[in-house]
C-alpha cells in the first residue's frame, strides 16, 4: 500500500494581478515546479504587501513561507517587465533581479532542506550548460567605407590615412557576412544576422547575403526600421516584406538604433505574431536594461504577460565604440558578462555590426569577438541562434513538473525528455536526474 505523497511544488497564495503575473514570471526563470496554496504545502509563495492588507493565509496549520517582496520589489520588477525601469545611473547595468531571483530560490529550496526533502527544478539549458550564448549581428549596411567617422576613431593618423588610401585606390569593405560566417564555423558556433528590407546603398546585395546565410544555417531575423517600433499596421508590413526576401518565415527581431516606446513596441511585436524581440536594450551604456538576464515575457499595462520572449542584449559593439573603450576594456567586460550571466545561468545575448566585425577597419573589436565567442565554449555556454533560444525556452517553459516523495523515494512526473530535471539534495550535491530512474520507480 503506497504512503503518503509529500508534494515537492510550491504553493502560491493568490495575490492578484499583476503580482500572480510577476510571480509567475519568476518561477518559471527559475524552472520551480509551483501549484495553488495546498494544505501540506512544503513552501508557500507570499507576498509581505498581501499578508499587510489581508493577514496570514493558512490552511489549518502554518505552512514555511518564502515572501517573495523580500527578493525582489514587485514595484521594480513590474516596471522593468513593463519596459520602463528605473533611470540606469551606472555605466553597466548589472542583472540584479535575476539576482534577487537567485536568492528567492535558495531561500525555497532551504525550506525542502530543513526538512531533509530534495528541492526539483528545470534545468536551464540543454545538458545543463550554465549558460546560452546567444551571437546576432544587426545588418545596418551591405557597403561600408573607411570614411565613416566611427573608423577614424581611436586609430593612429598614419593607419587611417592608409585606410583611406587603399580605399581610394579600390579595396572594398563590404558586408563580412562570409568572413563572419567562416570565423563562427571555425569555432563551432552559429549566429543570427538582421537584416533591414531596405538599405541607403548596394541593395542588390541583400539577395545574395541572405543566401549565404541560409546556407550555413545561421538565422534571418529582421531588423526593423521606419515605424514599426510605434505602428503594428508599419510592423506586419516590415515582417512580411522580409520574409519575401528570406523565402522562409521569420521568428524575431530587434528595432534600428534600439528604437523602442513604452507600451508601443512590445505591442507591435506581439501584433505581428513574433517569437521573440531583442529590442529592448541599451544603447549608450551596457548590461541588462530590465536588471534580467534571462529570456522573459514582457507585461502589457493590464498586467497580461506577452506571450513572446525579450531576449535581453547586454553589449553591442557600437557602444563600445562609441565610447572609444579599450581592447583591453572590452575584455575585462566581456569576462565580466560571461561570469555574471554563467553564475546566474542566464543568457548572454551579444549583438556585433557586420561591419564592425572587419580585421582591417574595427581590429579590437574583431579580436575581442573572437575571444568571446572561445571563452564562452570553454566555459562551457550552450550555443543557439536566436529562436533556438526561444524555442528552448518555451519548450521549457511549457514542460509539466510535478515532484513528490512516496516511501522516501522521489518521484518526478516531467512533460518532455529534453528538459531533465535537477535535484538538489539536502547534502549539497546536485544532479540531472535521469528519465531512465524516473520509469523505474514508478
Ligand atoms: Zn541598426
Amino acid at each position: 500500500m503506497p504512503g503518503h505523497a509529500i508534494d515537492l511544488n510550491v504553493g502560491v497564495v493568490p495575490q492578484g494581478a499583476p503580482i500572480d503575473g510577476l510571480i509567475g514570471e519568476i518561477l518559471d526563470i527559475l524552472g520551480v515546479g509551483y501549484g495553488p496554496l495546498a494544505p501540506d504545502s512544503t513552501c508557500v509563495i507570499d507576498t509581505r504587501a498581501r499578508v499587510a492588507r489581508e493577514g496570514p493565509a493558512g490552511m489549518g496549520r502554518p505552512n514555511p513561507t518564502v515572501y517573495f517582496d523580500d527578493f525582489l520589489p514587485t514595484d521594480e520588477l513590474l516596471f522593468s517587465l513593463q519596459g520602463r525601469p528605473g533611470i540606469i545611473t551606472e555605466s553597466h547595468a548589472e542583472p540584479k533581479l535575476s539576482a534577487g531571483a537567485s536568492r528567492l530560490f535558495q531561500s525555497i529550496r532551504s525550506h525542502f532542506w530543513a526538512r531533509d526533502l530534495p528541492c526539483v527544478t528545470k534545468s536551464y539549458w540543454p545538458q545543463d550548460a550554465p549558460g546560452c550564448l546567444v551571437l546576432t549581428h544587426d545588418v545596418d549596411w551591405l557597403d561600408y567605407s573607411p570614411a565613416h567617422r566611427a573608423v577614424m576613431k581611436g586609430k593612429a593618423v598614419h593607419r587611417y590615412v592608409g585606410l583611406l588610401y587603399g580605399y581610394a585606390v579600390g579595396k572594398r569593405f563590404g558586408p563580412n557576412i562570409d568572413y563572419i560566417i567562416q570565423l563562427e564555423t571555425s569555432l563551432g558556433v552559429r549566429s543570427t544576422f538582421l537584416f533591414r528590407n531596405e538599405y541607403p546603398s548596394a541593395q542588390e546585395r541583400l539577395p545574395e547575403a541572405i543566401r549565404v546565410c541560409r546556407a550555413s544555417g545561421s538565422e534571418i531575423a529582421l531588423h526593423a526600421a521606419k515605424k514599426s517600433h510605434k505602428n503594428p499596421t508599419a510592423m506586419v508590413r516590415e515582417k512580411s516584406d522580409m520574409e519575401k526576401a528570406a523565402g522562409a518565415p521569420l521568428h524575431g527581431l530587434r528595432e534600428h538604433a534600439l528604437k523602442f516606446e513604452y507600451d508601443k513596441t512590445w505591442r507591435s511585436v506581439e501584433g505581428a505574431g513574433f517569437a521573440y524581440d531583442m529590442t529592448f536594450g541599451l544603447n549608450e551604456k551596457t548590461g541588462f536594461v530590465g536588471g534580467l538576464c534571462h529570456p522573459y515575457h514582457p507585461v502589457a499595462l493590464d498586467g497580461v504577460r506577452h506571450s513572446f520572449l525579450e531576449i535581453p542584449t547586454s553589449l553591442m559593439d557600437w557602444t563600445v565604440v562609441r565610447n572609444g573603450m579599450s581592447y583591453k576594456g572590452l575584455v575585462s567586460l566581456i569576462r565580466q558578462l560571461k561570469d555574471s550571466t554563467a553564475s546566474l545561468n542566464g543568457c548572454l545575448c551579444v549583438n556585433f555590426h557586420n561591419t564592425y566585425v572587419d580585421k582591417d577597419l574595427f581590429p579590437g573589436i574583431e579580436r575581442a569577438y573572437r575571444l568571446l565567442i572561445s571563452e564562452c565554449m570553454k566555459a562551457g555556454f550552450w550555443n543557439a541562434t536566436a529562436k533556438e533560444c526561444a524555442e528552448w525556452w518555451t519548450r521549457r517553459e511549457r514542460c509539466l513538473l510535478k515532484a513528490s516523495m512516496q516511501d522516501g523515494s522521489l518521484h518526478i512526473e516531467f512533460g518532455d525528455p529534453a528538459v531533465r530535471p535537477k535535484v538538489y539534495w539536502p547534502d549539497g550535491r546536485s544532479e540531472l536526474w535521469a528519465p531512465v530512474r524516473e520509469v523505474g520507480g514508478r
